[in-house]
């Protein structure tokens, strides 16, 4: 994902804007692994693989997250 698509994305759940924490990027600056987070519902949305999971809640995949939340120590809010 690159970093100026930031301002494109929204919650999906109340479509606020999101903030972004960096796991990690390859050499070109874009974001392979992160973790984008909306402080008005406080639910976290990963990227994996590059690519921003935004899903809402009734989609969401806990097998799919839990690979990156474990690596990078994130506690996902309930
Ligand atoms: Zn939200």
């Amino acid at each position: 994902m690159q970093p100026a698509l930031l301002h494109k994305l929204a919650c999906p759940m109340d479509k606020h804007d999101l903030s972004l924490k960096v796991f990690a990027k390859d050499t070109n600056g874009n974001i392979i692994e992160g973790m984008l987070h909306c402080q008005h519902c406080n639910r976290q949305y990963p990227i994996i693989y590059g690519l921003p999971i935004l899903a809402p809640d009734e989609y969401r995949q806990p097998a799919l997250e839990g690979n990156i939340t474990q690596r990078w120590q994130i506690e996902l809010p309930a």
